[in-house]
């Protein structure tokens, strides 16, 4: 069987690092990786070469049975294929609601890498949870960079200076790494979530968990948000201006699986905070949690910076790749066999949780 990997055009981060393939290889699986895959996060082609045939990316689409990248194939480029051909990638079917039928029309085999659910026994697998946690650290030393005052408490021989005031919305994956980076930086944190665990996970760091009554339990939910109602969600927006107000830095993360991300903080809200202080949005693709957010735009409103960057893994592609290529590693252990051959079993639940397009229909 042939495995290719693929350089991502928009990114500077690779699938999949030299010591992944070095771990995975086994007799009767060939690696072909793109010239060029990994160097923009510091993995050369020589290192990959002690493993894998390095060549150009057309004659990987050619020849290989697996394809592996982060960000999916045009559609150009799929229907090159040879039919059968398994694609393991970010397809967010949640955004892009076509792409399911595209592939499945193209008779394509594919896994997105965003639907394994994030359960227990699939955590070494989870590129959202790894990809969350580098973007809330990120979201943290962005704003410490547009920020024009310490995070930290200073006392100097010219004078204190107070800690920054940072407020976080939603406490899940990325919220947390967020606050965890803004208090070991000196900040004064407060976060919000609607989810019952997430207080004393909040509280657990150090911070302070702002409760807002009458949130919808989630419990029934397998640890996952629920949509909440457009009253709480008003009474959440007064509680969140009256925060924003007196906060220096905004770290919005706060989503619900497969929906439009909440508007927490209005174009008024923004308009009540401190001039010079900063508002990192990371749910600029789902639409915001900002409601003046621009996706991958960095824009001024009256004095206040609000970052919309999608990205934020990729502002530290080593380590980024790193933790993306032992997640698809792990996902890659559950298909490949002890002699190199694709060993699909759509009984077990993160696999079949995962395929988008291909799946056998059961007997
Ligand atoms: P997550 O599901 O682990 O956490 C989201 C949290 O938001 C949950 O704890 C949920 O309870 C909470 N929430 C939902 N509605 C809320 C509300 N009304 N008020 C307060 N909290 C609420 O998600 P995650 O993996 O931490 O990702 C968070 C966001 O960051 C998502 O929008 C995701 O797409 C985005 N993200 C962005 C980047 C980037 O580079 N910009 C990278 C990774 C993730």
């Amino acid at each position: 069987m042939i495995l290719g990997l693929l350089n991502e055009p928009n990114d500077p981060r690779v699938a999949l690092t030299p010591s992944n393939l070095a771990k995975l290889k086994v007799e009767g699986l060939e690696f072909l990786v793109e010239s060029g895959a990994g160097s923009d996060a510091f993995f050369p082609d020589e290192a990959y070469a002690d493993n894998a045939t390095v060549t150009d990316r057309s004659s990987i689409l050619q020849k290989a049975d697996v394809l592996v990248s982060i960000q999916p194939l045009s559609e150009a480029e799929r229907a090159g294929l040879k039919k059968g051909t398994m694609l393991i990638a970010q397809f967010q079917p949640f955004v892009d609601t076509e792409i399911a039928a595209q592939l499945a029309k193209q008779e394509l085999l594919a896994f997105s890498l965003d639907m394994i659910p994030r359960t227990t026994l699939a955590q070494a697998m989870d590129v959202l949870s790894s990809m969350a946690s580098i973007a809330g650290y990120q979201a943290v030393l962005l704003a410490a960079t547009h920020l024009s005052r310490y995070i930290p408490m200073m006392v100097t021989a010219a004078g204190s200076i107070k800690p920054s005031k940072v407020l976080v919305l939603g406490a899940g994956v990325a919220g947390l790494q967020a606050i965890a980076t803004a208090k070991r930086n000196g900040g004064s944190v407060e976060a919000f979530d609607t989810r019952a665990a997430a207080k004393e996970e909040v509280e657990s760091l150090g911070a302070k968990f702002v409760e807002v009554e009458g949130a919808i339990d989630d419990r029934g939910a397998g640890g996952y948000a629920v949509q909440q109602s457009e009253e709480f969600l008003q009474r959440q927006r007064a509680e969140v201006q009256a925060r924003a107000a007196k906060a220096d830095i905004v770290i919005c993360t706060a989503q619900v699986r497969g929906k439009k991300a909440p508007v927490l903080i209005t174009a008024d809200t923004v308009e009540h905070m401190r001039p010079g202080s900063v508002v990192v949005d990371l749910a600029a693709s789902t639409g915001g949690n900002c409601e003046l957010t621009q996706n991958n735009k960095t824009i001024q409103h009256k004095g206040v910076t609000i970052i919309g960057d999608s990205n934020l893994a990729a502002r530290m592609p080593q380590d980024a790749s790193t933790l993306f290529g032992n997640n698809v590693a792990n996902f890659l252990k559950l298909f490949i066999s002890k002699t190199g051959e694709l060993q699909l079993d759509f009984n077990n639940e993160i696999v079949k949780g995962s395929c988008i397009a291909g799946q056998p229909v059961q007997a």
